[in-house]
């Protein structure tokens, strides 16, 4: 059973393909009666392989591909991808919040948070979650109440499976997006600049940054700005954004919604490459975080170790803290330290991956992104929920208290 990360070698005993919400009812049934341990497979993009479980049986929801839009709100399936929802938003002129890559399971990313491109004007893709049907752990299907819905909002896959979302569209015409490369060593000068730019970011500019290495392996800083709004305005931010260093590439333009789910396809291709992945969330670009970024670049194993950084700001942090299980409302920068092979193996990748994380650390908010937090990263999942770490426990105890559903292990 193969998922987006290869080496991701867990071997469940059945995989049950579901195509409705009675279907996924008899499967969890069946994995109780059968005394299986039990997961839910998505869009299959969790690096650590938590849709699969080990001798037990997954349930597959890629086959709940509903999607209705009326007026701004769309009706999805558990199994639809961020790219079919965006596509039949746009077909409305309208868009999903969602993340940075299509193939990602929307259900997966909203549950778990959703970074993307819309943080500053519309928040998380959990915030605009508006409603939810849930199979619980008993394979009773139920509409999400007050406390379960919340709990959805960034608790993860720790509830049911979740059949169907309601989701807040947001309206869209084109937005101006593209990306804009620096050579590599120009690295300590762009991510100062940008720190200073993203400190004045208005609402509707997301930049997604970080550094890598080109096809041709030249190493490259890289910019994604996306614009969603006013044009002109849009065309001013991203001259600002070429002026943070000397660009070897700028290609921005106006796109279509779904054309902003397309930021980080070709680098995180599912080709058969293992990965791991560290994060945290320092509050902003100091020069400390800079040096320690710049360092852990200049000494990453392989073209295929990767910085990635989303910039939290705007709307999003204007959600009241407890408006959702997601526990980290401050603006912030929260760095990806992704870290990729072929036949070479895991060993140096993960060290440089602990290597640049405990660089960084001294410099780290408490917490982090629980939806990708691995799970030795214990400590960290315990402080990413913050003051909303009782009511999650007290709604996990209400819907699963068997502690079925073992997606993140909750605080
Ligand atoms: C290439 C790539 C790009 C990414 N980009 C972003 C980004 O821009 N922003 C961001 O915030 N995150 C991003 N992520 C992280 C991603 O959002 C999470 O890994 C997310 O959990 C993936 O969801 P999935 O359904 O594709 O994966 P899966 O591995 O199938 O599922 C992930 C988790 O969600 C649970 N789950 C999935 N569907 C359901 C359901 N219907 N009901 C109950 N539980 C369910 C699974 O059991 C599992 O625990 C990215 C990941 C990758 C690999």
């Amino acid at each position: 059973m193969k998922v987006w990360n290869s080496a991701v070698t867990t071997q469940p005993a059945q995989v049950v393909r579901c195509g409705n919400e009675a279907e996924v009812s008899a499967a969890v049934g069946r994995a109780r009666e059968e005394g299986l341990p039990l997961s839910v497979l998505g869009g299959g993009h969790d690096w650590a392989g938590r849709a699969l479980c080990e001798n037990g049986l997954v349930i597959d929801v890629g086959g709940l591909k509903k999607i209705t839009v009326e007026d701004d709100v769309a009706t999805v399936g558990g199994g639809v991808t961020s790219l079919e929802a965006m596509d039949a938003a746009g077909a409305t002129g309208q868009a999903v919040v969602a993340g940075t890559v299509g193939s990602v399971g929307l259900t997966g990313l909203t549950i778990g948070g959703g970074y993307g491109p819309q943080l500053g004007s519309r928040g998380l893709a959990a915030d605009n979650l508006l409603g939810a049907r849930v199979v619980l752990a008993d394979g009773t299907a139920v509409e999400a109440d007050e406390d379960l819905l919340w709990a959805l909002k960034g608790g993860g896959g720790n509830f049911g499976v979740v059949t169907e979302m309601r989701v807040r569209l947001s309206p869209f015409e084109t937005a101006t997006a593209g990306v804009v490369l620096f050579p590599g060593e120009q690295a300590s000068e762009v991510f100062a600049a940008l720190g200073d730019l993203l400190a004045q970011a208005p609402d509707e500019l997301a930049v997604l940054s970080g550094a890598m290495d080109l096809p041709d392996g030249t190493p490259a800083v890289y910019t994604n700005p996306t614009w969603v709004g006013h044009p002109p305005l849009g065309a001013e931010w991203v001259r600002r954004i070429e002026r943070l260093g000397t660009p070897m590439v700028s290609q921005v333009g106006p796109v279509s919604s779904s054309a902003t789910l397309r930021a980080a396809d070709e680098m995180f291709a599912a080709d058969g490459r293992g990965w791991t992945l560290r994060t945290l969330n320092v509050p902003e670009l100091s020069s400390e975080v800079v040096k320690a970024i710049v360092t852990a670049v200049q000494s990453k194993p392989s073209a295929n170790d990767v910085i990635n950084m989303h910039h939290f700001h705007g709307a999003a942090t204007r959600m009241a803290p407890d408006s959702a299980a997601f526990g980290q409302r401050r603006e912030h920068v929260m760095v990806e330290i992704i870290s990729g092979w072929r036949d070479d193996g895991p060993e140096l990748h993960e060290k440089w991956a602990d290597e640049t994380l405990n660089a960084l650390k001294e410099y780290a908010l408490p917490g982090g992104y629980p939806n990708l937090l691995g799970p030795d990263a214990h400590a960290q999942i315990v402080q990413a929920y913050g003051n909303n770490a009782a009511r999650l426990r007290s709604v996990k105890e209400k819907y699963d208290p068997q502690g079925v559903f073992t997606a993140i292990p909750l605080p």
